[in-house]
């Protein structure tokens, strides 16, 4: 079959609730794909930043044929000799005291927020029913009915009512807004260290550290989504380590899995996890030992190939290169390491754009119309980097 009939299934059988870009992947390689008539290109997507590692990493990949031939799945009800092990390391490389694992992203934020909540009416003091999260307009925390609560995107949230209750929005980047909007009531605050799906939004120097402090001083929880960001993405092993902005409870997921399956967390300290006691949260597949295992070998390659190192030097040159890149309608490159976006004038259509960059062999999505993100695998080298350079300048001079 050819990719003009992949697609073609896709439309017919699937939901319509994505609009992909017409190619078909059906292999990868490391920053490479490559299509079923064989064409390759570079991928500067990574699954949204679930392939930090790049595809199928041969130490990942290797370890987990080896669980696949001892054992997968055995449900909490049992301990597994690979979960421990896997939250231990998990635990070391982020610096907190307890990791609770989950599938999805959707799924850790969900697990933070209940945390959240049960820690405000066990903890705080806050009546149960009564309990606020304070959370900034343009975030993405998943699809799930509490996250698109606490979206302010239409698209994300519209006709799905009624919502959850309890979420208090306030504008990104402002942190004298979440100030006000403190209350008895607030237990935590949820933000992305960088908004990733709203075109990779950074905020200003100091914002990170201000909610910390706010979060001190009020006595309530700092929820930090690092789903996108975490693992070495923008040039540090998380995002808020760029201001020493600790939180109390990180959400991740994506690169975690490895590029291979689906696997989340939340960290936190006892203070916090000890608020779940049996019974009261989990997950069917959430530690499971493949999971376990692959988890154990993504973060093993983040450490070995020195990927946050990586990430912020190729970063700077990205940036610099695009940046110099003559085309009118482009505003401003932004981003931290390797999760950046091009800008170009409000109203403008990326999309024309992203399909010149598939015609030269790059992927890359737009978002809101007029933002491109540029995120490839961390491990891409020096060379592949110049080579998608010189492919964005081709492409943006014509425009
Ligand atoms: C992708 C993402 C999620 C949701 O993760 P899923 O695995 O798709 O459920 C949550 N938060 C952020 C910041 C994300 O980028």
């Amino acid at each position: 079959m050819k990719s003009q009939d992949y697609i073609a299934l896709d439309e017919t059988y699937g939901a319509h609730n994505y609009h992909p870009l017409p190619v078909v992947i059906s292999q990868a390689s490391g920053c490479k794909v490559k299509d079923p008539e064989g064409k390759v290109y570079l991928d500067f997507l990574s699954a949204y930043s679930a392939v930090n590692q790049g595809h199928l990493h041969p130490h990942i990949v290797q370890a987990a044929k080896d669980q696949l031939e001892r054992v997968t799945l055995t449900s909490r009800a049992f301990h597994n000799d690979k979960m421990g092990p896997f939250l231990k390391k998990l635990c070391e490389y982020s610096g907190y005291e307890n990791a609770l694992p989950m599938n999805t992203g959707a799924e850790s934020v969900e697990t933070a927020l209940k945390a959240a909540r049960r820690w405000g009416a066990e903890i705080k003091g806050v009546p149960n029913g009564k309990q606020e999260i304070i959370c900034a307009e343009g975030n993405f925390h998943g699809r799930t009915i509490a996250a698109i609560s606490m979206s302010n995107d239409p698209d994300s949230y519209i006709n799905y009512g009624p919502y959850v209750p309890g979420f208090v929005k306030v504008p990104y980047a402002d942190a004298s807004a979440i100030e006000k909007a403190v209350n008895e009531n607030t237990v935590a605050v949820c933000i992305e260290p960088i908004q990733g799906e709203a075109g990779v939004v950074v905020p200003p120097d100091g914002y990170l550290a201000a909610v910390r402090q706010i979060c001190d001083r009020h006595n309530i929880l700092f929820i930090c989504d690092e789903v996108q960001t975490g693992f070495c993405r923008t040039g540090k092993r998380f995002a808020w380590q760029h201001e020493a902005a600790r939180p109390d409870i990180m959400c991740v997921g994506k690169a975690l899995g490895g590029g291979i399956m689906p696997i989340s967390a939340i960290l936190a300290d006892h203070c916090v996890m000890d608020v779940y006691t049996p019974g009261t949260h989990g997950s069917t597949f959430g530690g499971n030992p493949l999971a376990g295992a692959i988890g154990i070998a993504a973060i093993e390659v983040l450490e070995d190939e020195h990927l946050d190192e990586r990430a912020a030097r190729l970063g700077e040159i990205f940036r610099k290169e695009v940046d110099a890149i003559t085309c009118p309608k482009k505003v401003l490159v932004r981003g931290r390491g390797l999760l950046n976006a091009v800008v170009f004038e409000k109203g403008f259509e990326a999309w024309d754009v992203c399909m010149s960059l598939r015609d030269h062999g790059l992927l890359a999505k737009q978002t809101h119309g007029n933002i491109i993100r540029f995120a490839p695998p961390l491990v891409i080298t020096d060379r592949e980097l110049a080579e998608a350079i010189s492919i964005i300048a081709q492409v943006f001079e014509k425009i």
